[in-house]
């Protein structure tokens, strides 16, 4: 079986999000288990800085906004990403400093709606051909707005492969005008409600719903959500109406950068076999001291609550911002934030964490290490977000140890196990869950875990059943497999 990924990100050559962890991920664990991946990314400057034994594979002349591009396609192989590597190379759309989105002032590149259109016509065509490549996939997997005219150009060649579509987050949907789309030469029929057309302009991200033959999301929860009203941006009425295409597959985390009895980030290592209690202890001693709290053994049973976060509304940063002097306030237990976004939110955090100090231990900023260390010394995690596709941070809080306490919504509703009686009886329970997004709903979670908290032999046993989960990539791995091959024959 042959797969062509086609994104605008994989880590580590370019990364911003979730997307880009993924696109390094899912391929690995694909080509582990014997299928022939290869990916396929727009030559940013970034990225051709980091790769040497660059080969030429073919020219191709693709049409832009008003112009027609001449188009290299690179091939190569690196070995930190684990599948060969292909790149369409335009230099006067890619070759630029900054991000992939964004200028280095921070606003959108002007042509977006032509860079990523050109990418994707130029992979379709790549695809499609059995000359350029020698080599030529059963199925093309586009992801997220950027690549979501990728089906629709597919389906306007004779033999082109299936493809299959995955929405990361649903709230980014690559909107743009109708005066972009007449100058991008897009087919007149596609201006329809029936095809891109999206409330007086038209999205990329509609065009790989309406024109792939399967479409996924990134677990079973939110391929249910955004087909409502709630949290569909529009789309919810388009998802309804293709749900026999629609699945939702939960991400995977990666188990061997987030492993705590080998992660380089921590003072102490520890496993669900080897010192669970000692090492999360000591953990925690540790980043008490890092952050200026220097307790003796004997203090440590306080429970530290963890937090980190973009801080914007989807996190769930309102609600987080109204429990802090509740619980403060009315229990013996500290918090520690990591995060950096909204301004409003963080000055917010910063005049709590001055009504609070040394209780309310506050990092603006981004610090992969802190984030481990957290990870590690917390006992509870907090992760309130109002909608969240599948969410990373509760995955690892379940694999140190480290109950999530989470809304239920996306990806959190389908990792996380409430600790109600019966759950804790049959040894199910992983966390903590509320069922709606009010301070009320989460302060009621939070004291019946300090309630829990209290009870070493249920607590422990709840650490031991999160520790015990399986969140690698096989199984996702396995569930993409059979859905190409549902589409590639
Ligand atoms: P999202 O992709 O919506 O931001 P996820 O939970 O899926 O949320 O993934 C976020 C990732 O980014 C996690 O690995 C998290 O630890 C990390 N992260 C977010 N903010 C920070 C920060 N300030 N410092 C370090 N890591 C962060």
């Amino acid at each position: 079986m042959k797969i062509l990924f086609a994104a605008s990100e994989a880590y580590p050559l370019v990364k911003t999000g979730g997307l880009g962890d993924v696109i390094h991920a899912l391929p690995r664990a694909l080509h582990q288990q014997g299928v022939d991946v290869r990916i396929i990314l727009p030559a940013y400057r970034l990225v051709l800085e980091q790769i040497s034994n660059l080969r030429i594979a073919g020219w191709l002349q693709v049409q832009g906004a008003g112009r027609l591009h001449e188009i290299r396609i690179l091939e190569t192989t690196d070995q930190r990403l684990g599948v060969p590597l292909l790149l369409v190379d335009a230099p006067n759309l890619f070759d630029r400093p900054g991000s992939p989105y964004l200028h280095p002032d921070g606003y959108n590149w002007h042509d977006n709606a032509e860079r990523f259109s050109v990418f994707s016509r130029a992979v379709a065509q790549v695809a499609s051909s059995t000359g350029m490549l020698d080599w030529k996939p059963d199925v093309v997997h586009a992801h997220d707005w950027q690549t979501g005219l990728l089906p629709a150009f597919l389906k306007l060649i004779p033999d082109a492969p299936a493809s299959v579509y995955t929405i990361h987050n649903l709230s980014y949907s690559g909107i743009f005008s109708h005066e972009e789309f007449a100058q991008l030469h897009l087919p007149g029929e596609w201006w329809s409600a029936d095809a891109l057309e999206f409330f007086g302009n038209f999205s990329m991200l509609k065009g790989g719903i309406i024109f792939a033959d399967k479409v996924t999301t990134v677990s079973p929860t939110y391929a249910r959500e955004i087909q409502t009203p709630g949290f569909g941006y529009g789309f919810d009425g388009v998802l309804r109406s293709h749900d026999h295409k629609l699945r939702g597959i939960l991400n995977g985390i990666d188990q061997e950068i987030w492993n705590p009895a080998t992660d380089p980030h921590l003072p102490h290592h520890y496993s669900l076999k080897y010192h669970y209690l000692a090492g999360k202890r000591n953990n925690k001693k540790a980043l008490l001291k890092q952050l200026g709290v220097e307790l003796k053994d004997e203090q440590l049973h306080t429970p530290l609550l963890g937090f980190i976060g973009r801080l914007v509304e989807q996190k769930g940063v309102d609600l987080l911002l109204q429990i802090i002097p509740h619980i403060l306030d009315n229990h013996d237990v500290r918090l520690v934030i990591l995060g950096s976004g909204e301004k409003h939110f963080e000055n917010a955090l910063r005049e709590l964490a001055a009504l609070y100090p040394q209780r309310l231990l506050l990092t603006l900023g981004y610090s992969e290490e802190l984030a481990h260390r957290i990870e590690a010394g917390a006992d509870l995690f907090l992760m309130p977000s109002r909608f969240e596709p599948c969410g990373l941070n509760q995955m690892y809080s379940l694999r140190y140890g480290t109950p999530p306490l989470v809304h239920q919504v996306g990806g959190l509703a389908d990792t996380v196990v409430d600790a109600t009686q019966e759950n804790l009886k049959n040894n199910t329970a992983t966390g903590f869950v509320f069922y709606e997004p009010s301070t009320g709903a989460m302060l009621h979670a939070i004291e019946r875990a300090l309630d829990l908290y209290k009870k070493p032999a249920s607590w422990h046993k709840l650490m031991r059943t999160a520790m015990a989960q399986d969140f690698g990539w096989n199984k996702s791995a396995n569930e993409y497999i059979r859905l190409y091959e549902e589409v590639g024959k």
